[in-house]
């Protein structure tokens, strides 16, 4: 028997234990999207964090591990996909919906890789920007990473090389960007989002300014054929979709550079709605509109 599926029945085990009920799985659910080459994107039904899958004959490397409910759930989408076991797992960044899962995984056998930073930030409380800066006990020591690097690290699996590197801050401090370079896929984290305004989490490291340049990085180097794996959204998204994003984050931070050249107030400036007409398609999500990163945005320009 596979060890995934094995794992599955361990899982399945424990979930028992903890009395999880039908109702309660089925939220956890996810839509698998092949991307491209060896690459899958599971989307999940609640919106949080996408998770990307390579598949191949040296196994599974995954990105992202969802909430830890999810996991019976992932480990059944991956073994849908492939007969190979998961062997690596590496976490974009810091958040919730994108390092819960890690314990269990790391329970498995699997090696967890992120960057230095969010080893350091596991370390404590968690706060993130939503609803006005929400809190997070601190994830359990089997969820940090037992790999982390500085700069850039690259796996040489499935016959291609994976390279994993340290963005510019943006999302957070500690952003990775992963790049399949045989399948010719992108995965971004939540620097790139295509369901709604990017959060910029400035209890993180984040920065607004910071996001416009790893965009750039990421476009430059993206090809015609190149797909692209966002944090959250719906679809794999390629180079036009991350040219359009950025062109939302030039749009929006010149518009708030026209409040501070007039010398407005961030309540002045709110007021004016300076983005109603983005807001019905970027601004859905309420506990993360315009007026949560508008000022963001005001403070790094009037810095
Ligand atoms: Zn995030």
């Amino acid at each position: 028997m596979k060890k995934t599926r094995w794992n599955l029945m361990r899982v399945s085990l424990l979930c028992a234990a903890l009395s999880c009920h039908l109702s309660f799985a089925q939220q956890w659910t996810f839509t698998p999207h092949p991307v491209q080459g060896q690459l899958y994107m599971l989307e999940p039904a609640n919106t949080n964090g996408n998770v990307g899958v390579m598949v191949g004959e040296d196994g599974v490397l995954l990105v992202d591990s969802h909430f830890q409910p999810a996991v019976p759930q992932l480990l059944e989408e991956v073994a849908a996909l492939t007969d190979e076991d998961i062997k690596f797992l590496v976490n974009t960044h810091i958040h919730p919906d994108h390092i819960g899962g890690n314990s269990l995984f790391a329970d498995y056998g699997v090696t967890i890789v992120a960057h230095d930073l969010v080893r350091v930030q596991m370390l404590k409380e968690l706060r993130v920007p939503r609803r006005g800066g929400t809190f997070f006990p601190m994830p359990d020591p089997g969820s940090r990473p037992v790999l982390t690097y500085t700069d850039a690290i690259s796996f040489h699996l499935n016959g291609e090389e994976v390279q994993v590197f340290h963005a510019p801050p943006a999302h957070t401090g500690g952003d990775s960007f992963v790049y399949f370079t045989g399948s010719d896929v992108l995965h971004l984290g939540d620097v790139f989002r295509t369901n709604m305004y990017p959060i910029v989490d400035h209890y993180n490291g984040g920065s607004f300014l910071g996001m416009i340049e790893a965009m750039g990085l990421a476009i430059g180097m993206a090809g015609p054929d190149t797909k692209v794996i966002p944090g959250h959204g719906q679809e794999p998204s390629d180079r036009q979709g991350m040219i359009d994003y950025q062109n939302l984050l030039f749009s929006l931070r010149d518009r708030v550079q026209e409040f501070v050249d007039r010398g407005a107030s961030v309540e002045q400036m709110l007021a004016a709605r300076p983005t109603e007409d983005l807001d019905a398609r970027w601004g859905g999500v309420p506990s993360w509109t315009a007026v949560d990163l508008l000022p963001i945005i005001f403070q790094e320009l009037t810095r």
